[in-house]
């Protein structure tokens, strides 16, 4: 049973860029006690163990590699008066914002008049990529490298192969050269890779192989890997890679135990928490901000989502607004559109979010629409890919009184 008890005024989960950049904010608009938790020895979040830029250019107006962004969003928490609490697991979350945390001294029950949840995202490991073959040692995300390679001083493995092509992906190959070591080859199931030209320059430039259409099928090795059997999703022909490692990159999801413990809703769409235009929770005394929302954005996205949800939550702790009651709009997205971000939208009130966030789960070209009811109420004709941020202005969905769900859906061409 928890044997202290603290109260305060806002309890944020995650002193990452968004929790942090909300806590600043908070303190900024007058809130009093805003207590910030986080599991690890330090506050930043993942820019932590990032070391590469570019970090902060809208933020701080300078060019930071991810530890240095992280020092200075910590540092300004701590100016404004936040109190971060770091080694303090939040372990639960209960209705009304009781929050059970685990912390070197045993546990800590917290009552907090509004809860921020900024817990973010991580990539899916191995274990959740149901690839063939044992569990031999050097078997990593591109996180869990940057961990060990600058936080931790260590070289896992010499010529591991890289899967995926996310932005993420063109770290790990950064964070490997930092560290010597020099993967065989890039791997991308796909015709294309994910991220952005001119990416796919990097890969080149160091002398790299970029296998395009070629997936994972095994990981050959007992205690170190010894090699990857792939297979060239064209001509179906497998053939064996020679490597002493690997590195799952991207695919990422968002950080929801808690949440999904928790009395809160879930959006099966996104796996993070279900929002409305000011980040609030099914239960109105939590928010939500950050890459638990959905995966993924940058740093800078979420320190600008953390500041614009921390002023709704000092709103509403000053009882500017109370959108509690109003009738709520649902939205309701359909393959291949993979999640949009809010998930409702309380009628008749301002502010909030200015723009719907999109993603679709595969590439296609055609027709964006929005309809409530027969009624069209935004459409464009647009190529989209996976993985790309799609933004739709919220204001510009124009429905009329006693609307209860909008259709978010593509035609195809
Ligand atoms: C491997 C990796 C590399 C990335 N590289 C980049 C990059 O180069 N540039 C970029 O812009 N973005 C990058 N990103 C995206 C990254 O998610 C964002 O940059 C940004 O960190 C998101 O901020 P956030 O505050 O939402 O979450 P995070 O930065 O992830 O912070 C969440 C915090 O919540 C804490 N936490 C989680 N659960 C609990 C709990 N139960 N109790 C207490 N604390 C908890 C975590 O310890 C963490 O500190 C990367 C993401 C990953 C996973």
């Amino acid at each position: 049973m928890p044997h202290k008890i603290l109260q305060v005024d806002v309890a944020i989960v995650g002193a990452g860029p968004a929790g942090l950049a909300a806590a600043t904010a908070l303190r900024h608009r007058g809130v009093d006690q805003v207590v910030v938790l986080d599991r690890e020895a330090q506050g930043g979040g993942i820019p932590r163990h990032c070391g590469h830029p570019p970090f902060g250019m809208l933020e701080f107006h300078r060019i930071l590699t991810g530890p240095q962004y992280a020092q200075r969003l910590v540092t300004q928490a701590i100016n404004a008066g936040v109190i971060l609490l770091t080694r303090h697991s939040v372990t639960r979350l209960l209705p009304g914002g009781e929050l059970e945390v685990a912390t070197p001294d045993g546990l800590v029950k917290i009552l907090a008049r509004r809860v921020l949840i900024a817990t973010g995202v991580r990539e899916t490991p191995r274990s959740a990529r149901l690839v063939t073959g044992a569990r031999p040692q050097g078997i990593t995300t591109t996180g869990a490298l940057q961990s060990m390679v600058y936080l931790q001083g260590l070289v896992p493995f010499k010529r591991p192969v890289v899967i995926g092509t996310e932005l993420v992906a063109f770290s790990a190959l950064m964070t490997a050269a930092s560290a010597g070591i020099k993967p065989v080859a890039m791997l991308e199931s796909g015709a294309r890779i994910t991220a952005r030209y001119p990416c796919q320059l990097l890969p080149l430039f160091k002398g790299i192989p970029l296998l395009l259409n070629t997936e994972l099928t095994e990981i050959l090795g007992i205690n170190t890997v010894q090699g990857v059997s792939v297979k060239d999703t064209k001509s179906g022909q497998s053939r064996v890679i020679d490597c002493d490692g690997v590195i799952f990159t991207g695919q990422f999801t968002a950080e929801a135990t808690l949440a999904r413990m928790s009395h809160l809703e879930l959006d099966p769409a996104s796996g993070g928490l279900q929002i409305d235009q000011f980040g609030r929770c099914s239960d109105p005394v939590y928010f939500a901000a950050g890459n638990i929302l959905r995966p993924v954005e940058t740093a800078g996205w979420s320190y600008r989502e953390g500041t614009s949800v921390a002023a709704w939550i000092a709103d509403d702790l000053a009882r500017v607004a109370d959108a509690t009651n109003d009738s709520q709009v649902i939205l309701n997205c359909e393959d291949p559109i993979k999640l949009v971000v809010p998930q409702r939208i309380i009628a008749g009130q301002a502010g909030g979010f200015k723009y719907l966030q999109l993603r679709v789960s595969r590439p296609v070209t055609g027709e964006l629409l929005i309809t409530a009811e027969n009624n069209q109420l935004w459409s464009k004709k647009m190529s989209l890919l996976p993985e790309r941020r799609i933004l739709i202005p919220i204001a510009a969905l124009n429905y009329p009184k006693g609307t209860q769900t909008l259709r978010v859906y593509f035609k195809e061409q």
